[in-house]
């Protein structure tokens, strides 16, 4: 049975945040908490649950937020000029506090690029919008066992997963960042999750370290090959994967699992969060 992609919650619409506080979690990651009464139209689903981030472009006093919240949405922010439209990216809730009507946003940060600038630009009171993008973390209940890999951009959901998975959850997890400074200690899991932190390479392409480190993984309690399958699968059982970050990372992980260790297609989630050299729309 093929696995659905995305939950996505009843009814969702447009909110408007402001900045509450930052904080400099490593060279690479920088927490944004933003805040306001109007969280309270947003329905936590922890996990992986993504968000549209809505951010003023530099020099804009006001946020603008699109005013309809069904599919149309982003066709009403192109019309709008340039000079009064706000920057759009995806992003994770990292951790949702509604008793404090309070959420947090993990930015990877890589250069000169809206989403970084804004994140070392925020300052308490500056706006935000959120629009709910749902989860895609979705596990049948008989995975025995999981495998989680991310690029930086994908740890914060990675991070959350393993906060909310229970007790029970076996996961051999893959998280690959710039430098071993980024490697984070902030990581609460099950007792039966083995977190394997990569350092990248300066010269490599983000993605190919964990990429490599997954196909260099010999099988755990598997003895010989099954059928053409050159590899066997990393550990015995059904398995569920999510993969997410570089979108190279996740199609070369998923044809990696499919074609040399005879993992099925179908249990795999495989998302590509950023295209190296391409810009998100919006
Ligand atoms: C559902 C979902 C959830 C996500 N959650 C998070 C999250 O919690 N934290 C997070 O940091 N990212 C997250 N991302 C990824 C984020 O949306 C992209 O990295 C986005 O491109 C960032 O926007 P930007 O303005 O910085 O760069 P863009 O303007 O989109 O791109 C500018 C340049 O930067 C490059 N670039 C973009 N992202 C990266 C990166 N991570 N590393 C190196 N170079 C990059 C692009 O290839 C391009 O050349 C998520 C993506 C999705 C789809």
């Amino acid at each position: 049975m093929l696995l659905p992609k995305v939950r996505t919650p009843e009814s969702r619409r447009m909110i408007t945040l402001e900045v509450r506080r930052t904080e400099r979690l490593t060279p690479t990651f920088t927490n944004v908490t933003l805040a306001g009464p109007e969280l309270k139209h947003l329905t936590p689903m922890g996990f992986d649950q993504g968000v549209r981030l809505f951010f003023p472009r530099e020099g804009q006093r006001e946020l603008r937020m699109p005013s309809r919240s069904n599919g149309t949405w982003m066709a009403e922010l192109l019309l709008l000029p340039k000079s009064r439209r706000p920057w759009v990216r995806n992003f994770t809730v990292r951790r949702a506090r509604p008793e404090s009507d309070e959420v947090d946003i993990e930015f990877a940060l890589h250069g000169d690029t809206p989403a970084a600038d804004w994140a070392l630009r925020a300052r308490p009171g500056d706006p935000a919008g959120i629009y709910d993008l749902g989860m895609t973390y979705l596990p049948p209940a008989d995975a025995e066992w999981q495998l989680l890999v991310g690029d930086e951009s994908a740890v914060p959901a990675i991070l959350a997963i393993l906060e909310d998975a229970p007790a029970s959850l076996v996961a051999e997890v893959f998280l690959e960042v710039p430098g071993t400074a980024d490697f984070r200690a902030d990581i609460t899991a099950p007792e039966g999750v083995r977190v394997h932190w990569l350092a990248r390479d300066g010269e490599n392409r983000p993605g190919r370290a964990a990429l490599e480190a997954v196909r260099a993984v010999r099988a755990v309690g598997t003895v010989g090959t099954v059928g053409t399958v050159k590899e066997p699968p990393l550990r015995p059982g059904r398995s569920y994967t999510w993969v997410a970050g570089e979108s190279g990372l996740a199609t070369g992980l998923r044809r990696h699992l499919v074609n040399d260790r005879g993992v099925p297609k179908s249990d795999i989630a495989f998302f590509g969060y950023w295209r190296h050299g391409h810009s998100s729309p919006g």
